[in-house]
C-alpha cells in the first residue's frame, strides 16, 4: 500500500499547519513505542508462563510519564490489562480507544526473512512479530490520545490495551464485566479498535461459533459389531447435514457485500485409532468453525445444529452432544454512529481522500465490547488486513504515523466540541 502525500516516515514530522482539527502527534515517540513493543515477546501460547506482561508494564509507564491515571487489573495470573484514563475538560462524552497487547506465535523462524522480534525499520517498514497486529496500533492510540491531551478537549478518553485477544479475549470480556461500568459510569460514547484494517473503516465483522459434536457410542470387537454401536455412520450423516445447511444459509444470506458469505466448516474429526481396525469407537468428536454475518441468529443456528446432531444419533439409537466452545455474534454498528462519522471524516481529512467502509472477516475484541457491554465499536488502524498472523509481518512506518493522526483528528471530532 502506497502512503498518502500527507503522511510521512520522517521522524521529524513537524506541525500540521493547515490542517486545522489534527492535532500534531509525536511521529518519532509513536515509531519508537512501536518499535520497543515489538522486541518484547508477548507471544500468546498455550501455557506460557509470560504473556502480555512486559508490553503491559511498558505502555503503564509510558501511560503514567503522560500523568494519566492508569487502572492494571489481571484477567488472569500475570495477563494484565491496562487502561489509560485521560481527563479533559467536564462537559464532553468518553470515548474509548482499544487494542491488545499479545501476539500470535512466530512460528517456525525458518519461514521468516529476519528476526521475528526484530522491531527494526527497512525501507520505511517496521519490521516482526505484532508490528501489524498489532503494537504499531497500540502505540498509535496512546499517542493520538496525548496529542488530543495536549492540544486540549472536553471529556474522557479510556486508552484500553488488553490482554488475550489472539486467544478466549480474557482481556475484552474483563473489561466489559468490571471495567466499562467502573471507569466510564456516564457510558461510552464510541469505541475504536484500532487492529490492522489497511486504512478501511470497518463498521462489520463475522461472527464466529466454535463448536464440538460428541456421538456417544459403545464401544465393541469389530468382528461382533452387533454388540457395540458404531458412532461414524451418525458423523456421517451428521456431515452431510452441515453441508446442507451451509447451502440453506447461503442461499438465505447469499454474499454480503462486506463480508461474504457463511461458513459452516468441520474442522476437527476424531474417533477410534488407526492402530486399532478392529475396534468400534465409543466416542465421535466433530469440531465446527461457524463464520455467520448480521442477520444471522446464532441461538437458532446452534439449535437447527443441535437438533440434526440429535437426530442423526437417535437413529442409530445413540446420543449427540453440543458443546458451545465460544459464540461471537457478528457485529453491525450502523454508518450512523458518531464514533464512525468521526472517522471517516478523519481519514479525509488527513489523507485527502474518502476511507473505504470495510468488513473484518475475523472477530474482534470490538466483537467481545459490543456483545458484551453494547458499545459501538469500530475497527481502523495501521497495517495490511492479510499480514496479520503471516510470516515476515510488517507494518509501513508512513501508516503507523498517518493512522496515529487520524485516531487524534477522529477523537478530537467527537470530544472538542463539547
Ligand atoms: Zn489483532
Amino acid at each position: 500500500m502506497t502512503a498518502p502525500p500527507h503522511t510521512s516516515s520522517s521522524p521529524e514530522h513537524g506541525p500540521d499547519g493547515g490542517d486545522a482539527g489534527v492535532p500534531d502527534v509525536d511521529a518519532e515517540a509513536v515509531v519508537a513505542l512501536t518499535q520497543a513493543l515489538v522486541r518484547l515477546p508477548t507471544v500468546n501460547a498455550e501455557g506460557a508462563a509470560v504473556v502480555e506482561q512486559p508490553a503491559a508494564d511498558l505502555v503503564a509507564e509510558v501511560m503514567r510519564g503522560f500523568g494519566w491515571q492508569v487502572h492494571v487489573a489481571e484477567v488472569a495470573p500475570g495477563r494484565p490489562n491496562v487502561v489509560g484514563v485521560v481527563q479533559g475538560r467536564p462537559g464532553g462524552p468518553t470515548v474509548m480507544f482499544e487494542g491488545h497487547t499479545d501476539v500470535v506465535t512466530a512460528g517456525d523462524p525458518a519461514l521468516w526473512s529476519f528476526d521475528p522480534f526484530a522491531g527494526d525499520i527497512v525501507d520505511g517498514r517496521l519490521r516482526g512479530r505484532g508490528s501489524a497486529d498489532m503494537k504499531s496500533g497500540v502505540a498509535a492510540m496512546i499517542h493520538a490520545a496525548r496529542a488530543v491531551e495536549l492540544a486540549g478537549f472536553a471529556g474522557r478518553i479510556l486508552v484500553a490495551a488488553l490482554a488475550d485477544e489472539e486467544g478466549m479475549m480474557l482481556g475484552a470480556k474483563y473489561f466489559a464485566a468490571h471495567q466499562a461500568a467502573a471507569l466510564a459510569p456516564e457510558g461510552i460514547a464510541g469505541v475504536i479498535v484500532c487492529e490492522p484494517e489497511a486504512g478501511e473503516v470497518c463498521t462489520v465483522a463475522k461472527g464466529a461459533m466454535r463448536l464440538l459434536v460428541h456421538v456417544h457410542g459403545v464401544m465393541a470387537h469389530g468382528a461382533m459389531p452387533q454388540h457395540g454401536r458404531n458412532p461414524l455412520p451418525a458423523v456421517g450423516a451428521f456431515l452431510v447435514g452441515m453441508s446442507a445447511l451451509q447451502d440453506r444459509l447461503t442461499a438465505e444470506f447469499g454474499d454480503h457485500p462486506l463480508l461474504g458469505r457463511v461458513f459452516v466448516t468441520p474442522t476437527v474429526l476424531a474417533a477410534g485409532d488407526p492402530a486399532q481396525i478392529n475396534v468400534i469407537p465409543a466416542l465421535a468428536t466433530v469440531a465446527l468453525d461457524i463464520r455467520t454475518v448480521p442477520g444471522v441468529d446464532h441461538a437458532e443456528l446452534l439449535s437447527t445444529i443441535g437438533a440434526l446432531a440429535e437426530r442423526v444419533a437417535g437413529e442409530s439409537g445413540l446420543r449427540a452432544e453440543l458443546v458451545v466452545v465460544d459464540d461471537r455474534p457478528p457485529v453491525d454498528t450502523p454508518e450512523s454512529e458518531p464514533v464512525v462519522a468521526a472517522l471517516r471524516a478523519a481519514h479525509r481529512e488527513v489523507t485527502g481522500v474518502e476511507a473505504a467502509i470495510g468488513g473484518v472477516p475475523g472477530t474482534t475484541d470490538g466483537t467481545i465490547l459490543t456483545r458484551d457491554a453494547g458499545l459501538a465499536t469500530v475497527v481502523y488502524g495501521p497495517g495490511g488486513k492479510w499480514i496479520a498472523h503471516q510470516a515476515d509481518e510488517f507494518v509501513e512506518v508512513a501508516e503507523i504515523v498517518q493512522a496515529c493522526r487520524v485516531f487524534a483528528a477522529a477523537a478530537r471530532r467527537l470530544l472538542v466540541a463539547a
